[in-house]
């Protein structure tokens, strides 16, 4: 635990700075009767409650840091100080900088209610810095690629993944880089062959949608890195997006980025399954007990929770990331790049509940998780598109049945596809023990259900609170 002190350091810096200027966690604080003297090391983050996206719903701007004039003075450095005396102008500019939100990104969730998270140029300064060098250092560690050329194909929207490679790509030496949204797919496949692309980026539902257009019409591919973000990635639909560009290239390899717009920035795999490698200096991680939200040591399996350790805009104190990590946090030495920051361990998976905290996180009585939702269902070739409806028999009353409806968009080959529906339903039973109600719905039309929502979300909670 070489970050132990480092971490405590900086804790007890930060929290000075949110006692005297987040409105949410000051008046926590108060009410608990808490100072910044009580918290000396992280393990102390634990005399405050976990943090839930439900809570920052409610009130956004109430977890922006907004420092009044009066308080400012109580959080300044000695330096600051010096330099206020000497050049008020100056360090009024400097702290303007420093805290006045620039702009904000959103997460649309899987409930659709988006979550505005705002940065300052603080953040986007470290923003760059970390993805600048985790780039470098991670991503394109053993790609075996000279001269990047690089096709990003996140959605243009306000969220994190859009930005995050923008912002970054325009400090990364010997790179072309052009973003164009996911859409005009036929014409993004064309690209890759005209520019010689040997990077894509985006969401592993588009890009496989892309790598199967790409095969399809038979262009020539160059790609060497995949890179995908946004959301969870099952295993088989990894394979889906290698296979098809192997089919027309060379075998790429398949990184993954673990992200989300509150943590306010992005972790990257050193080699496919390496684990995401932190930024002990940005956050510090628990590993919670899923049930009882108790803390239980790194290296277990449990839910991520996360607290700012410097970061301005929007501050989260223990924030309830809703993903269960299977193997934990570990703190050994990486076996492929020799980083010593902590890693989080690939296997991630995202309870399907996370937006609704634990209230009512189970499915018919299972906890059903997105990603084995995926693994299922990703394993039916014949099988072209899906999108999963978690909702209620009688979906005003919130104690009837729970109800979970598939929408299978069945290749158009198929002859028997009472056959395929049924394989559907009994596959998914035999993994989570729901009996699903599988609806045929035509390909196009789950395609643009699920794209619409910007982030490929293939899985509806439509369940009243
Ligand atoms: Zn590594």
């Amino acid at each position: 635990m070489g970050w132990q002190r480092e971490q405590d350091k900086r804790l007890r810096e930060f929290i000075k700075i949110i006692y005297h200027h987040h409105p949410y966690y000051h008046a926590l604080m108060k009410k608990k009767g808490l100072k910044p003297e009580d918290f000396k090391k992280t393990s102390d983050l634990i005399k405050l409650p976990i943090t839930y996206k439900k809570d920052v719903l409610k009130d956004p701007k109430k977890f922006v840091l907004q420092p009044k004039k009066d308080e400012l003075k109580k959080t300044l450095g000695f330096k600051q100080k010096i330099k206020g005396l000497v050049n008020p102008g100056a360090i009024r500019e400097q702290l303007s900088m420093e805290y006045q939100p620039t702009t904000f990104f959103s997460t649309s969730g899987r409930t659709g209610v988006p979550t505005p998270v705002f940065l300052t140029n603080y953040d986007l300064d470290k923003l760059k810095e970390y993805g600048v060098s985790d780039f470098i250092n991670f991503a394109f560690r053993n790609a075996g690629i000279k001269k990047r050329v690089a096709q990003n194909t996140f959605p243009f929207a306000p969220h994190l993944a859009f930005w995050f490679s923008y912002i970054v790509a325009r400090h990364l030496p010997k790179t072309f880089f052009y973003s164009f949204g996911t859409g005009r797919t036929e014409l993004q496949a064309d690209m890759i062959e005209k520019f010689k692309i040997n990077i894509l980026t985006g969401m592993p539902f588009y890009l496989k949608h892309l790598s199967e257009v790409a095969k399809d019409k038979e262009i020539k591919s160059r790609v060497k890195l995949v890179l995908l973000g946004g959301e969870g990635v099952p295993e088989g639909m990894k394979e889906r997006i290698k296979n098809n560009l192997k089919s027309i290239g060379p075998e790429p390899v398949v990184k993954m980025t673990y992200a989300s717009s509150e943590m306010k920035s992005v972790l990257m795999e050193c080699a496919p399954s390496s684990g995401y490698h932190t930024h002990p200096e940005l956050h510090y991680w628990e590993v919670v007990d899923k049930e009882s939200l108790e803390p239980i040591g790194c290296d277990r399996p449990g839910v991520l929770v996360f607290s700012h350790l410097d970061s301005r805009g929007t501050v989260l104190l223990r924030y309830y990331t809703g993903d269960y990590v299977h193997k934990g946090i570990t703190n050994k030495t990486c076996p492929h790049c020799g980083s010593k920051k902590p890693r989080i361990t690939s296997d991630i998976e995202r309870l399907v509940d996370m937006d609704k905290g634990l209230t009512s996180k189970k499915i018919k009585g299972n906890l059903v998780s997105l990603k084995t939702i995926d693994e299922v269902l990703s394993k039916f070739k014949k099988l072209k598109q899906y999108r999963v409806v978690i909702t209620k028999k009688d979906p005003k009353d919130k104690l009837s049945m729970d109800e979970l409806i598939i929408e299978a968009g069945i290749d158009k080959r198929v002859k028997n596809i009472k056959r395929v529906i049924q394989g559907i339903k009994n596959k998914f039973k035999a993994y989570t023990d729901i009996t699903p109600i599988v609806k045929k719905v035509p390909s196009k039309e789950i395609y643009k259900k699920v794209m619409n929502t910007m982030k490929g979300v293939r899985v509806i909670d439509k369940r009243p609170t």
